[in-house]
């Protein structure tokens, strides 16, 4: 953390401003020259005036910062507006490729890295398989060797910097000790629990490294670059095979609770007498809608001799897919349609909770369920309208995430730069006074 308080000799202002970055120094910036980037990043082209506004700087310092700053290539020229005395005046914009942010998501069987701008292009990608058989010593070196890969092939220098690493892994993790601990698909891979994973990446960069739940990063990854960017408050709900998990955003900050484990919504409970879940309890409303209990489902269905385009050409021993299942749906049949609609019946449920809990204004459905778009939505905000008190309920705004295969090392990306600059939404604080509170 820094500050710019009545100490900095640029300042004229007696209320401080507070930054999220944890190494300033990092980006060889003054606290006022990170203040300006951090300002132009998240406003875009902004005129001198403008800054000296923001910043509370005088006309004159204000100026000598935008020239320091050009000459060495941090911002540039953008474009002119109108100013209020009608004359055209310059607009500035940060040089995307002034510094740089990388990912790295572990996933089943498959890892993702990439680097990016500050604009969020990405500028170099790769992926590599990986099997858990060969060994914790194997694992890491494809991390790291993965790692490494994207780097160089990004033009990182010392005035160029690696501001750092978004990393993440599926189930349970150990943030502060930068540790993986527990997770459904790798259970009986006797290295997982404890693997040091940040430790061991610290081989490919001393850029600082940020580990984080996958659903805190895909929130992030939709505060940032999705179609409702800059919303302070919002969830982000992933249904997936194995579970059903939520980020959640409140006034642009990850809400983490006492232990950093908030965010269990697949283990609300929705049924007194339900089903026994994997946690132990029962009724959580991850045993109805979870992609392995669509499949469960559909399952049971054809059992009982139901007829359906789901089954076509299926062996007797086969399952199908969430996503044929969803297809299926979207061709029309009345089956799928009514295995989605039950399933977004008991989602809306949930939501309608956490409507009434934390009244967000926008909340995001990702994960393979997502695909369903408005065969899912219609459903859920129905239950939502109907169960959720009246003003919660015409607050939120409820959507499927545009799903991509690049999703998960967007969001890691996006939480590096959330880390280092703090939320877009808090753009506000650089001028409390003529700034509206929410975008
Ligand atoms: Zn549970």
């Amino acid at each position: 953390m820094i500050q710019i308080d009545t100490n900095d000799a640029v300042s004229k202002s007696s209320r401080s401003i507070r930054h999220v970055t944890r190494n300033p120094k990092l980006l060889g910036l003054s606290a006022t020259e990170f203040a300006l980037v951090r300002l132009l990043r998240h406003r875009g082209p902004t005129s001198p005036n403008e800054v000296a506004d923001a910043l509370q700087l005088t006309k004159p310092t204000c100026a000598r910062l935008v020239v320091r700053m050009a000459n060495t290539g941090w911002i540039t020229q953008a474009g002119q507006n109108k100013s209020n005395n009608g004359r055209p005046s310059i607009l500035w914009d940060i040089v995307p490729q002034s510094a740089y942010v990388a990912g790295l998501t572990v996933g089943v069987g498959k890892m993702i890295a990439a680097v990016a701008d500050l604009a969020g292009n990405l500028v170099t990608r790769a992926e590599r398989s990986f099997g858990t058989d060969a060994g914790a010593e194997v694992f890491a070196d494809t991390a790291v060797s993965l790692l490494r890969e994207v780097l160089t092939g990004a033009k990182i220098t010392s005035s160029h910097p690696l501001l750092g690493v978004g990393v993440t892994a599926p189930g349970m993790l150990d943030r502060r000790q930068g540790k993986l601990e527990f997770c459904a698909h790798y259970r009986d891979v006797d290295w997982w629990r404890g693997f040091p994973l940040v430790s061991e990446l610290r081989a490919a960069t001393s850029a600082p490294i940020f580990l984080d739940y996958q659903s805190n990063m895909r929130t992030l990854g939709e505060h940032w670059f999705g179609r409702n960017r800059g919303i302070g408050d919002m969830l982000y709900i992933s249904v997936e095979m194995h579970g059903v998990g939520a980020g959640m955003l409140v006034d642009g900050q990850i809400y983490r609770g006492t232990g950093g484990n908030a965010g269990e919504f697949g283990h609300m409970t929705i049924e007194k007498n339900g089903r026994v879940c994997r946690c132990g309890s029962s009724g959580c409303i991850e045993t109805y809608i979870s992609g392995k209990e669509i499949v469960r489902k559909s399952q049971e269905l054809r059992q009982a001799g139901c007829v359906s385009a789901i089954f076509e050409g299926l062996k007797e021993t086969a399952t199908p897919t969430v996503r044929r299942i969803i297809d299926t749906a979207v061709a029309g049949d009345r089956t799928a349609c009514g295995i989605l609609e039950e399933t977004g019946n008991v989602l809306g449920i949930g939501i309608a909770n956490l409507v009434n809990l934390l009244n967000p204004a926008l909340i995001v459905i990702g994960g393979e369920l997502a695909g369903a778009g408005d065969l899912l939505l219609i459903s859920v905000s129905g239950v939502v309208k109907r169960r959720a008190l009246e003003r919660q309920a015409a607050e939120v705004q409820i959507v499927c995430a545009d799903s991509s295969p690049d999703d998960m090392v967007r969001g890691a990306i996006a939480t590096v730069l959330h880390e280092t600059f703090g939320s877009p939404c808090n753009s506000r604080i650089w001028n409390e006074h003529n700034v509206d509170s929410k975008p």
